[in-house]
């Protein structure tokens, strides 16, 4: 309701009026002065009433404001995490991986390891694409439960995962990466002839201010020449440079 409605109050200020009238007759009957009070005190119940009302109003509307505002911000979160997450496995996906891996690069040293299910195509073709994309998250549980320090796991393909590793060392990143790959190859994946799933693992190294695809580029071709070895192995990209 707005103060701009002229007749709002017309009820009101008739009332008031009158009893204003009355109140400046000097010497007026009692009667009149009964009528008057009369009138006015049932306006003045009446305004109670509605002003009760229109806060009670204005409460409920203050509180669906409060409402909805927690709705949207629980629905901006949602987008954003769908935004930056892999629906299958809940790692982060490949854009939001290159955007924190090369936020993070820019200021600091950092570690990468890019690891790759070892013929994973045949656990598809052998037992279906449920089954596969149950080791996917499997993988991924696998790889949460190793990292142990700060770091993001990404899921940059079909079945090839990026665990970012801010300010660790080669020789730190390798340690991880091996227990990763410990941790895989020692799972129960439930599969229906019991067989185990491995993986191939290529780290890499970066001093602040490299380029993200540099480090990313190392790192796989570390993980092709672990593929090429005899896979589920780790091999770190300077290793490969030195060979
Ligand atoms: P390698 O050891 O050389 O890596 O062999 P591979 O069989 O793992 O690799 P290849 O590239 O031949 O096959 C990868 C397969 O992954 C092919 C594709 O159908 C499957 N794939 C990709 N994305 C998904 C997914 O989201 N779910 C499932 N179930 N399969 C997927
Ligand atoms: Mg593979
Ligand atoms: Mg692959």
């Amino acid at each position: 309701m707005s103060q701009s409605n002229p007749d709002l109050f017309d009820q009101e200020n008739c009332a008031l009026m009158s009893a204003r009238a009355v109140y400046n007759v000097e010497a007026g009957e009692t009667d009149i002065y009964r009528t008057a009070l009369g009138e006015l005190v049932g306006h003045y119940d009446q305004l109670l009433r509605q002003t009760r009302r229109l806060i009670r109003h204005s409460d409920r509307q203050e509180l669906e404001m409060n409402r909805l505002n927690h709705r949207l911000a629980d629905l901006a979160r949602e987008l954003e995490y769908r935004a930056t997450h892999d629906s299958l496995s809940g790692a982060l996906n490949r854009a939001a991986v290159i955007e924190r891996g090369e936020r993070f690069l820019a200021r600091n040293e950092m570690a990468m390891i890019v690891l790759d299910i070892d013929h994973f195509k045949q656990v598809n073709d052998r037992f279906g694409h449920p089954v596969g994309d149950a080791v996917i998250c499997g993988v991924v549980d696998c790889l949460q439960r190793t990292l142990e320090i700060p770091g993001e796991i990404g899921r940059v393909g079909g079945e090839e995962f990026t665990v970012i590793l801010p300010q660790q060392n080669y020789l730190q990143a390798q340690e991880i990466a091996e227990r990763m790959r410990s941790m895989i190859a020692n799972h129960d994946f439930s599969l229906p002839d019991a067989s185990r799933i491995t993986a191939s693992f290529g780290v890499s190294w970066m001093p602040a201010g490299a380029a993200f695809a540099t480090a990313y580029n190392e790192a796989d071709a570390a993980m092709y020449e672990a593929k090429r070895n005899g896979r589920n192995r780790v091999i770190r990209a300077d290793h490969l440079l030195c060979a």
